[in-house]
């Protein structure tokens, strides 16, 4: 049994409700929080002291959604639209995946993952693209002991039976035998499916992946009304919505964007409980618009955020928290539209509810895994604070994150022991 850590003497956002307790501690054991309070029955002797005064512990952050492969692609083309950058087939992403080398695209990913870490995030749920190879590639990034926790979601499109010339035309009528034994070995590796979008399959198709993803217990995501571009294409071939497609053939754990959604398709979300992972800055740097998370959340909804492509914007949830806080205020052009603890949430334990993992982890809570970030709150830039968490979500900067915990290793930061 690895030894017990008892962090000392710090601040933390406690449960649930992220309420602020001073001066405690928490005592990790076998990777998770044994117990969090000042009463130290269960602490040894041989237990490791350590001094966390000035400190605050608050849960690790669950970034919702990530592409890391394309990590090599960073800042592209700024100005380039997203099919020109990022569609599955035709777009410059595909080209200049198709041209790197394994290692260099492992390293993309290994940089990526340092950075996540360094931002205090300890879970990312990722849309890996190139079936099992693509799978593959990022394990061997993430090494034998992964320092962060990596929900990985295949991509069920492959990609590589689509001929470049037949991009414009990538409807696939249904999957062949073929095609679903390498989804099944897929789903024997990773942690479910990434749809990259309803428009690529009919419904036959799409049911075919709901059914292989429920039969083994999978998760199952997909985009959704990203662009105006996907919603009309939808309607054009399909002659339905595409949020409508993805919610009653796909059946998904969850849905990602939203961001062109009709007020009908974002209602049907909310009725169905079907949870959305939105991405505010990715959306912004392609010109697509803001998602509605505002109506989402008056909805009812569970929302989540998500950095996207590592090649549109930096997977730092940080900088995604204080963005998104500030532009749900900007476009209701209501100061008071969002609550920053609604904010918090989406980047903990609303995205480890939509994961199935609310057991584990998305808040500091006796029995949970010890996924910990400890922020250093005496640096200039936050050292005035009048309310903890509006600064956690609009002032905290990744030079504040002192110290990293994952399943109670320490994966970033150094202790002294007391
Ligand atoms: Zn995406």
């Amino acid at each position: 049994m690895t030894s017990a850590i008892l962090l000392q003497d710090l601040d933390l956002l406690l449960g649930e409700s992220f309420e602020l307790v001073k001066s405690t501690d928490i005592l990790i054991e076998s990777g998770k929080i044994q117990a969090v309070g000042s009463e130290h029955d269960q602490v040894r002797s041989n237990t490791t002291r350590i001094d966390c005064k000035n400190l605050l512990a608050i849960p690790g952050f669950i970034n919702g959604h990530t592409h890391v492969g394309d990590s090599v692609a960073m800042d592209l083309k700024i100005g380039g639209g997203l099919e020109e950058l990022v569609h599955p087939v035709s777009g410059a992403k595909r080209r200049i995946l198709n041209k790197t080398s394994r290692s260099k695209l492992i390293d993309g990913m290994k940089s990526s993952i340092s950075d996540m870490i360094t931002c205090g995030t300890t879970t990312f749920v990722d849309f890996r693209e190139g079936g099992l190879i693509g799978v593959e590639l990022l394990k061997e990034a993430l090494g034998p002991n992964p320092p962060i926790r990596a929900i990985i979601l295949g991509r069920p499109i492959l990609e590589t039976d689509i001929e470049e010339e037949q991009a414009e035309n990538t409807i696939r009528p249904h999957l062949s035998r073929d095609s679903l034994e390498e989804l099944d070995q897929l789903l024997d590796i990773c942690d479910g499916l990434g749809v990259s979008g309803p428009n690529e399959f009919t419904s036959t198709s799409l049911n075919q992946l709901s059914t292989l993803a429920q039969r083994r217990k999978k998760l199952i995501g997909a985009h959704a009304a990203e662009a105006s571009s996907s919603v009309e294409f939808s309607y054009e071939h399909f002659a339905e919505s595409e949020v409508k497609r993805a919610i009653t053939q796909l059946r998904p754990n969850f849905l990602v964007h939203l961001t062109n959604a009709s007020h009908d398709d974002i209602d049907m979300a909310i009725r169905d409980k079907i949870p959305v992972i939105c991405c505010p800055r990715a959306n912004a740097i392609l010109g697509l618009g803001f998602p509605p998370v505002s109506d989402l959340v008056r909805g009812g909804s569970l929302v989540s955020l998500g950095t996207d492509n590592v090649m549109l914007n930096s997977p730092d949830i940080l900088r995604e928290m204080d963005f998104a806080s500030k532009m749900i205020r900007a476009v209701a052009k209501n100061p008071s539209e969002i609550d920053s603890l609604e904010i918090l949430k989406m980047v903990t334990i609303n995205p480890s509810k939509i994961l199935g993992l609310q057991d584990q982890v998305g808040s500091i809570d006796e029995g949970k895994n010890a996924d910990l970030v400890l922020l250093d709150m005496t640096k200039n830039n936050v050292a005035n604070t009048l309310d903890v968490i509006g600064t956690l979500v609009h002032r905290v900067r990744q030079d504040n994150v002192a110290s990293v915990y994952s399943n109670g290793n320490l994966v970033k930061g150094m202790f002294k022991r007391t």
